[in-house]
C-alpha cells in the first residue's frame, strides 16, 4: 500500500512532515502481518513545535465566532461522509475490524462532528443581578491548548471525539493517535485542513507514546488532557499531569458486568449479546465481558450463545464473508492465550474457541466462551479487551449486583430484566458511568461517554465533554 504509506506524515503549523530526518516505525495490517507503510516519529524540535503552533493556534481559534467554529467542523462532517467508504477501508487495514463494521466509524463521525458544531453555539454562562447594584457574569471560556492521546480500537471515532470537542469549546490540540493505527487519524487531519480549520489550531504527532507525552504534559503550553487508553497508562498520565495542575479527561478501561435475568426476553438478549460481545473483536472498552446470568436459565444461555460464537466466521475484515477480523496487534493474542490458559487451570470450562486460528503471522483469535469460571481466575478480574465471553452463574438480585460492582471498574455494565422495579433499581445500584438495559448501545453524541472508579473520570460527548474543555470565571462588576 505505498499509496496509504505516502499519505502518512506528522501535521504541525499546517504543514505535513514526512520521514526525512526522522526515525520511522512500521505500520502492521494485523490480517497478514504485512507491512503497510512507514511512519514518521516526532523529534523533541517537532513537538516544540507543535507546542509553539497549539499556542498559537489557541489565541487565534478563540476568537473565532463560534458560528465560524461550527461552519469548520460542519465542512468536516461533510467530507467525511463524501469519503466514508476511502475512510473505512482505511480503518480495515490498519485495524482489521471487519467491513460492516468499518463502515460505522465514519458514520459516527459524521454524527460526533455535526453535533459539536451545533453544541458550539450553545456555550452559555449567566449573569447574577443583585440589588447592591453588582452584577455578576459566570463565564465559560475554552481551557487552553490540549493534548489528547488515544488507542487503535476506533481509529477514527477515537480521533474525531477527542478533536470535536476541543474545536467545539475553541481550544487548541496537540493529537497523538494510535501509532499501530495512524493512517485514519491522517485521513481525518486532512480533511480538517479541506474545510478550512487554520493551521495552527490541531496538530497531529506520532512518536515514543511515553516521550511524547511527558513533553507534552511537562511544558505550560498544555492545558488540559484527554486520554483514551488502558487504566495503567492513564494512572501514570494523570500522575504527570499533577505536575501542571492540568485539567484531565480519562477513559479507561472496564471489565463490563451483564446481568441475564430469568424474566428476560432470552433468545433476544442472546443474539444482541453475542452481536455485542465479538464486535470489533471484543476490543471495545465497554465490551460486555461477565456474564452473570440467573441459575434458572444459565446452561440455555451458555449452549445457545457458545453456538452463535462458534458459528462467527473470522477472516480478513476485507472479505466480504468475514464476520470477525483479527485481533489489532500480536500483544493482545498472547494477552488472550495467557487469560484462557490461566482459566482452565483454575477449573473454568471452554465451551468454544479459545485458540489462535488462521495465518501464524497474522493476529486471529477463535471467538471464545468460557463458563463457570472461578472468580480467582485472572481474566474475571482483568480487561481481556478480546474475544472472551466469561459466563458465572448467580440466584438472586442481590448476589448479581454485588458481583457487578465487585471489581474497581465501572465503564459500561448491562442487564436484561422485563420487570420494570427492577429495572430502576439496577440502573440506581451499578455503580458504572454508563447502564444499558434490555439493549447495548451505549454511545451517543448528546450522551455523556465515561466512567467511574478506576475506568476514569470526566465523560465525553454529549454538554459534558464540551465542558470538560472550558474554564469558568466569576466577574463581578458593581
Ligand atoms: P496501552 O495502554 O499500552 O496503549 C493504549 C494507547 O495508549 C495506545 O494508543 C498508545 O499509543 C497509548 N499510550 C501508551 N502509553 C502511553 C503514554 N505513556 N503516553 C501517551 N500515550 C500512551 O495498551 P495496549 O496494549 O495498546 O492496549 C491494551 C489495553 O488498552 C487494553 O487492556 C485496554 O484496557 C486498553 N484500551 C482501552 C481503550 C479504551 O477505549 N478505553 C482502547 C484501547 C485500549
Amino acid at each position: 500500500m505505498s499509496d496509504y504509506s505516502a499519505r502518512l506524515g506528522l501535521y504541525i503549523g499546517g504543514e505535513w512532515r514526512g520521514t526525512e530526518g526522522r526515525e520511522a516505525q512500521a505500520v502492521h495490517d494485523p490480517a497478514t502481518g504485512a507491512v503497510l507503510g512507514r511512519l514518521p516519529l516526532a523529534t523533541t524540535a517537532d513537538l516544540d513545535d507543535a507546542l509553539a503552533a497549539a499556542e498559537r493556534g489557541f489565541r487565534t481559534w478563540r476568537a473565532t465566532p463560534a458560528a465560524e467554529r461550527a461552519a469548520v467542523l460542519d465542512r468536516a462532517a461533510a467530507l467525511v461522509r463524501e469519503r466514508a467508504a476511502e475512510l473505512a477501508r482505511i480503518a480495515t487495514l490498519e485495524q482489521g475490524k471487519i467491513a460492516a463494521e468499518a463502515k460505522t466509524e465514519p458514520g459516527y463521525a459524521v454524527t460526533l462532528l455535526e453535533w459539536h458544531a451545533a453544541e458550539a453555539q450553545r456555550i452559555y454562562g449567566r449573569v447574577l443581578e443583585r440589588p447592591t447594584g453588582t452584577r455578576s457574569l459566570v463565564l465559560q471560556q475554552p481551557i487552553g491548548p490540549v493534548a489528547a492521546f488515544c488507542a487503535w480500537n476506533f481509529p477514527i471515532v477515537n480521533v474525531v471525539r477527542k478533536i470535536a470537542p476541543a474545536l467545539a469549546a475553541g481550544c487548541s490540540v496537540i493529537l497523538k493517535p494510535s501509532e499501530e493505527t495512524p493512517g485514519s487519524a491522517v485521513e481525518i487531519f486532512r480533511i480538517l485542513e479541506e474545510a478550512g480549520l487554520p493551521g495552527d489550531v490541531a496538530q497531529c504527532v506520532f512518536g515514543v507514546p511515553d516521550t511524547v507525552s511527558r513533553h507534552l504534559l511537562a511544558s505550560p503550553v498544555t492545558r488540559k488532557l484527554s486520554f483514551t487508553g488502558s487504566v495503567p497508562v492513564g494512572k501514570h498520565l494523570a500522575r504527570l499531569a499533577a505536575d501542571t495542575m492540568m485539567k484531565t479527561t480519562m477513559e479507561l478501561g472496564g471489565h463490563g458486568p451483564v446481568i441475564v435475568f430469568d424474566d428476560c426476553d432470552l433468545d433476544r438478549t442472546i443474539e444482541l449479546l453475542v452481536g455485542h460481545k465479538f464486535r470489533n473483536a471484543g476490543q471495545v472498552c465497554v465490551a460486555p465481558t461477565r456474564f452473570h446470568v440467573q441459575a434458572g436459565i444459565y446452561d440455555r444461555f451458555a449452549k445457545a450463545f457458545a453456538e452463535r460464537a462458534q458459528a462467527i466466521r473470522t477472516g480478513s475484515g476485507l472479505a466480504a464473508d468475514s464476520q470477525m477480523g483479527p485481533l489489532a496487534n500480536p500483544r493482545r493474542v498472547s494477552a488472550m492465550e495467557q487469560m484462557i490458559a490461566d482459566a482452565e487451570a483454575q477449573g473454568a470450562r471452554l465451551l468454544a474457541g479459545g485458540a489462535r486460528t488462521g495465518d501464524p503471522a497474522a493476529n486471529f483469535f477463535q471467538p471464545t466462551v468460557v463458563a463457570d469460571v472461578p472468580m480467582a481466575a485472572k481474566v474475571m478480574s482483568e480487561e481481556p479487551f478480546g474475544p472472551i465471553a466469561l459466563l458465572h452463574p448467580f440466584e438472586t438480585e442481590e448476589e448479581a449486583i454485588a458481583e457487578a460492582n465487585r471489581l474497581p471498574y465501572g465503564l459500561g455494565a448491562y442487564a436484561f430484566t422485563e420487570n420494570g422495579r427492577r429495572q430502576n433499581r439496577i440502573a440506581d445500584a451499578i455503580e458504572a458511568g454508563m447502564v444499558a438495559i434490555n439493549g447495548v448501545r451505549l454511545s451517543w453524541a448528546d450522551a455523556p461517554f465515561g466512567g467511574w472508579k478506576d475506568s476514569g473520570f470526566g465523560s465525553e460527548d454529549g454538554p459534558e465533554g464540551v465542558a470538560a474543555h472550558l474554564v469558568t470565571k466569576a466577574v463581578h462588576v458593581s
